[in-house]
């Protein structure tokens, strides 16, 4: 493991910087340069086949880049390139990724869900005959408020809608408190009334967690924009505020698949 000691002079909390990534002879991520700041709630679109879940894949060890480098800015000051460690290390630094498909343990409760994720690394058994201190409860509790599923505290996951379930996951993965929260496309087949419930959910995490959150629905991006970083051909083709990237030519064209002729 490389542990170069380096003490940041920025609010930083992730530099991806000239990463490279080819699948067979085929450049998915070309020179991608990013930096996230801490507590950034930070939007990333951009057509199919653009390399967005890639991406996420080479922060989270998933993938490992042919080239570049991926910094992680520790609270103490130490910058850890990512790229020399594996998935679960990375996980366990608190860089944490929700999928775009929900999962959740069906079978138990909403809150018990929280407790499971909580006591990572314990069996599930295990865990769920473990008592709870009061800072547990309250720990618990407070992610519940937080994804509004208070109400439904002793329902079985299983037999919560599409948009619940993907806000308990976002709670489990709250629950295990996270430096950096991955979300890949947390509205793709939700109602309306729960993509903004999602949207405002992700809101109110800003500035307590770093977040990417890679999306396609331009009316949901609009909702959260703060940053929005457009990823076009493994490259960042333009980053700035929603309407500076909205009206952008270059971006509306790439975005909306018209043909470009170089
Ligand atoms: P996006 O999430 O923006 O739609 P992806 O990151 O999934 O894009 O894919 C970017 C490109 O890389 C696509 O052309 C895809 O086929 C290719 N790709 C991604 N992962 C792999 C892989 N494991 N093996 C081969 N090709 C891949
Ligand atoms: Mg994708």
């Amino acid at each position: 493991m490389v542990n170069s000691v380096v003490y940041k002079d920025t609010d930083l909390v992730l530099s991806v910087e000239s990463v490279s990534k080819s699948f067979d002879g085929f450049k998915a991520i070309n020179d991608l340069n990013f930096y996230l700041g801490e507590g950034e709630l930070r939007t990333i679109i951009g057509p199919n086949g653009a390399g967005k879940s890639t991406f996420m894949d080479l922060i989270t060890g998933r993938t490992r880049p042919d080239e570049g480098t991926v910094t992680f800015h520790q609270d103490d000051g130490h910058d850890l390139d990512l790229t020399k460690l594996r998935e679960y290390q990375i996980n366990r630094l608190g860089i944490s990724r929700k999928f775009q498909t929900p999962s959740v343990y069906q079978d138990h409760s909403v809150y018990d869900n929280i407790v499971l994720s909580l006591n990572h690394g314990r069996g599930v058994w295990q865990s769920l005959l473990y008592k709870e201190s009061a800072a547990d409860k309250e720990a618990i509790e407070e992610v519940l408020e937080t994804v509004r599923l208070q109400d439904l505290c002793n329902e079985r996951a299983g037999l919560l809608s599409h948009g619940q379930k993907q806000w308990l996951e976002i709670g489990m993965l709250l629950a295990q408190k996270p430096r950096i929260l991955l979300v890949d496309e947390p509205a793709a087949g939700m109602s309306d009334e729960e993509t903004e419930r999602t949207g405002e959910l992700l809101l109110s995490l800003e500035g307590k967690h770093s977040i990417m959150v890679i999306e396609h629905d331009m009316e949901f991006i609009r909702q959260i924009a703060r940053k929005v970083t457009v990823l076009h051909q493994g490259h960042v083709l333009k980053e700035g505020k929603f309407l500076e990237v909205a009206n952008d030519p270059t971006v509306k064209e790439v975005y909306l698949g018209r043909q470009k002729h170089d």
